[in-house]
């Protein structure tokens, strides 16, 4: 039998990798739903290409276009947000794989877990937003988790066969971005170009941006504070310019444990589609010559306040990490746009969570009416 996939934003960067994986291995996985936000063109490639049963395209504006492309095709199309929550409940899929970009992944996730769908998770804005929800409902459902973002599969990787042995403490890696060791003076005066330059990873231009203000490590401490249930003030960041080490565990023995490999987001896309088994893949190797030294430093938060910016409101908790995470998506998509400039970022998040007065959000609805309450305040 093979593995039934629904894959939720299949033409992002994320979501277009995963596909790459599935076909190593057609035997194994099936893609039983693709659905997508706006990209309708690449959309209607990949259901021609994939057969699967189900096409959702988020955008209501792009359905007759979808519908009609793929109206030879044996699939049904659907549209918008609300679809993609019912789908969840069709009993043909057997893992739900998450690429979504941003808060609209919240509610698809939520309905996957209920509909008790393991869920393969890129899209850390669910933990972060709405962590409590998401782990609480997971674990009275019995559904895995399973990180997809590379430190979260490594820190996974490192946790297994250790059977409740208590953590010490978890060291995410942090490559730094283009900007490492500027000057809070030199970083008033660079440019979306070159912040969309990253010196390791290949990924879609929210993240690349979030990881050159450090406030891609800041959500993925969130992220993992949710995902190992374990206490904020044991998370610690280390930059790691070279990228190879992925995360790090430290036990109570003080054994530290890690997991290695060249940055290719498709090893972990794989790891998590696969685990528990672990398959051949074609990937290039990593080689000590082309590696002699591995670096590690503290992070700058002074120079980069988006990392203790979320520290702050993961520690504060309730919606503010909601606000957090809507304020820098606002920021990102200005900075992108030209709006603003980078260090413009950081101050717009500073003054929404200051803006805003702390709540306790009780359901999915109540954080999505958070985070609109943030976006409409630019
Ligand atoms: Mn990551």
């Amino acid at each position: 039998m093979k593995r039934r996939i629904a894959l939720l934003g299949s033409t992002g960067s994320m979501g277009t990798q995963a596909l790459q994986v599935m076909d190593q291995f057609p035997d194994l996985f099936e893609v039983e739903l693709l659905s997508a936000n706006s990209n309708s063109d690449l959309l209607i490639q990949q259901a021609i290409k994939y057969k699967p049963n189900v096409v959702v395209i988020i955008d209501e504006q792009h359905y007759e276009k979808v519908k009609n492309a793929l109206a030879k095709e044996d699939c049904k199309v659907f549209a918008g947000l609300q679809s993609l929550v019912d789908c969840m409940s069709m009993n043909s899929i057997d893992m739900a794989l998450s690429c979504i970009v941003g808060i609209a992944g919240l509610a698809p996730v939520y309905s996957a877990i209920e509909n008790e769908i393991p869920v393969a998770l890129a899209n850390k804005e669910t933990l972060v937003v709405a962590g409590e929800l998401m782990m609480q409902k997971a674990r009275e459902k019995n559904v895995p988790i399973i990180p997809v973002d590379s430190e979260h599969s490594a820190i996974f990787q490192c946790l297994i066969g250790e059977h409740g042995n208590v953590v010490e403490k978890i060291i995410l890696t942090a490559s730094g971005g283009p900007f490492r060791g500027k000057t809070m003076a030199e970083l008033e005066k660079v440019t979306c170009e070159q912040a969309l330059k990253h010196p390791n990873w290949n990924m879609g231009n929210k993240i690349t941006i979030d990881s050159a203000t450090l406030m891609n490590k800041g959500l993925e401490v969130i992220e993992a504070k949710w995902l190992f249930n374990i206490d904020l003030d044991k998370i610690e960041v280390i930059v790691h310019p070279q990228s190879i080490i992925h995360s790090l565990v430290q036990f109570t023995d003080g054994s530290i444990k890690a997991q290695l490999g060249l940055p290719d987001m498709k090893l972990p896309i794989q790891y998590a589609l696969t685990f528990p088994q672990r398959l051949t893949s074609e990937f290039p190797r990593f080689s000590f010559a082309d590696f002699s030294t591995f670096t590690f430093e503290d992070p700058d938060m002074e120079t980069f306040p988006c990392l203790s910016l979320a520290y702050h409101a993961s520690k504060e908790g309730g919606n503010k990490p909601c606000v957090l995470n809507a304020a820098n998506e606002v920021a990102v998509a200005q900075f992108l746009n030209e709006k603003i400039k980078f260090t413009d970022i950081s101050r717009i998040i500073e003054k929404a969570l200051s803006n805003i007065p702390f709540s306790r959000p009780r359901t999915i609805e109540e954080y999505l009416e958070v985070d609109r309450e943030v976006k409409e305040m630019f």
